[in-house]
């Protein structure tokens, strides 16, 4: 059995296979972190999820280029950065910087663009200018550009592919300006935004005057600047769904840049969402935790990532300490059993066990079944263990065991303990050192090889990537 997706535009599953004919190319786009705050870990699971369909794929064979936006303007941090009195970069900054420490302390490999919103003006003046020229946009008296839903359905196209919606309750012509709306509230949505007082210095110049853009647009420019009017996989938490997905769906295939038959993504792929004691995990509801506040409470990431990963993607579930708990004891017992097969292995390289890798791989082709995943991995340690106490374990067998689960491991992401101990600074030095070294820039990573040693670690490379160990 291949990989099957749930695709919630046919609200069914169905069988992946890239636009590439060659079947070897994916294109794949997650919506990014707004950083107007620290994120939450219910944001997390979101890009723990989209990490696990990027490292599925690549187990499989295919090459993915992900792309992950970083929304560094829209309404809320307008908001904020008016507050504060500085300018939108200062305010954005260290929010960015603490998003990617997260990013790397919870195992989630680094997108391969990483697009900014205030760096992509200029594609997004151009997509808006086209939806002009094609009769889908409009100008309002503010200078501002909206959306003509209206318009793009005379021209026979579908609005609401993702979730259905009622056009009764909507009047033509109604307008909303803000970036983020209710269902009941279908209305032409802003794709430039005239500057306003309250703008203050956040604006650029447009055709239309100054101003900025609305948040939609952003997805829509940057992921078709990168990946191709066409692309394969779409993904974003659920509550993106409406009115986010609808209207990157809108602007992307109302610029009529695909080519005949194409639509703007083929798959779009949801993540249910991180709740607590039933409702979602929100800034909004003040129901939350970030990664930081777990870690000050003695958790570390690969615990919080075990969690994040521990139910399939389309169920939501409770988060909760005594879950986080659970995944201290889970991963103690792989801890345990690894420990055991190295003391086993040879020193002599062996093949990987072959049964734990198709086991896992067909659990894992059911679109993403992570729990029937996990229910392979602790099978496996519990026959491992097994093996280890009869005396039946060979070294040339261990070592094919430890073949295997790095492997199945390049999949889950855990990192091994001894890297989960070392300060988030040191990880996030040592990932910037490995990115250094991918883009051969030696000098560079040497440097930080400096900083990091002078703060008592040391950081080695080994063919699964890099290991840190403490010198103190
Ligand atoms: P934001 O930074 O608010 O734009 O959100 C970033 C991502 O987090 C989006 O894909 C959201 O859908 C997702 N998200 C927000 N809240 C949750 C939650 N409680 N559980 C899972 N994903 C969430
Ligand atoms: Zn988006």
């Amino acid at each position: 059995m291949g990989l099957k997706l749930f695709n919630t535009l046919s609200r069914s599953l169905e069988a992946f296979a890239p636009l590439d004919p060659q079947g070897q190319h994916v294109g794949l786009y997650c919506c990014g972190p707004t950083v107007y705050d620290y994120a939450h870990i219910g944001n997390f699971r979101t890009f723990v999820f989209a990490d696990l369909v990027r490292r599925f794929l690549e187990f499989k064979g295919y090459t993915v280029r992900h792309v992950m936006n970083v929304t560094d303007v829209d309404d809320k941090i307008i908001a904020k950065v008016r507050a504060q009195n500085g300018s939108l970069r200062q305010y954005t900054e260290p929010f960015e910087k603490a998003f990617f420490e997260d990013f790397t302390v919870l195992g989630c490999l680094r997108p391969h663009d990483l697009p900014h919103a205030t760096g992509n003006i200029d594609s997004m003046i151009h997509l808006i200018g086209r939806l002009l020229e094609r009769g889908l946009a409009y100008r309002a008296a503010d200078g501002s550009v909206y959306f003509s839903i209206d318009n793009y359905r005379k021209a026979g196209a579908q609005y609401g592919r993702l979730v259905k919606l009622n056009f009764e309750q909507m009047r033509p012509g109604e307008r909303i300006r803000s970036d983020e709306y209710e269902k009941d509230a279908v209305a032409d949505f802003a794709l430039w935004k005239a500057r306003v007082p309250e703008d203050g210095e956040v604006f650029w110049p447009s055709p239309w005057g100054d101003g900025r853009p609305g948040w939609h647009i952003e997805c829509s420019a940057m992921s078709m600047q990168l990946l191709g009017a066409s692309f394969d996989l779409h993904l974003g938490g659920e509550d993106l769904a409406f009115p986010h997905h609808e209207d990157e769906i809108a602007q992307s295939e109302g610029s009529g840049l695909q080519q005949p038959g194409q639509r703007f993504v083929k798959y779009w792929l949801h993540g249910a969402h991180l709740l607590v004691e039933g409702k979602k995990m929100a800034k909004s509801l003040g129901n939350f935790y970030t990664l930081r506040d777990l870690l000050a409470r003695g958790f570390v990431g690969r615990e919080i990532r075990y969690l994040l990963l521990s139910a399939h993607y389309r169920e939501s579930f409770n988060f909760t300490l005594e879950g986080l708990q659970g995944a201290r004891t889970a991963l103690a017992r792989i801890d345990e059993c690894l420990d055991k097969l190295k003391t086993c292995a040879g020193t002599a390289p062996a093949p990987p066990e072959p049964g734990f890798i198709t086991r896992f791989t067909e659990a894992l082709d059911n679109d993403l079944n992570i729990s029937a995943g996990w229910a392979v991995v602790f099978d496996w340690i519990r026959e491992k263990n097994r093996q280890l106490t009869d005396q039946a374990m060979t070294p040339s067998a261990a070592a094919a065991a430890l073949a295997a689960w790095q492997k199945i491991n390049n999949v889950l992401g855990i990192v091994s303990a001894d890297l989960a101990d070392a300060p988030r600074e040191i990880i996030a030095l040592a990932d910037e050192r490995q990115a250094a070294r991918k883009a051969r820039d030696f000098k560079r990573a040497d440097a930080l090889r400096a900083s990091i040693k002078t703060q008592g670690w040391l950081v080695e490379d080994t063919p699964q990537g890099y290991k840190l160990k403490c010198e103190r």
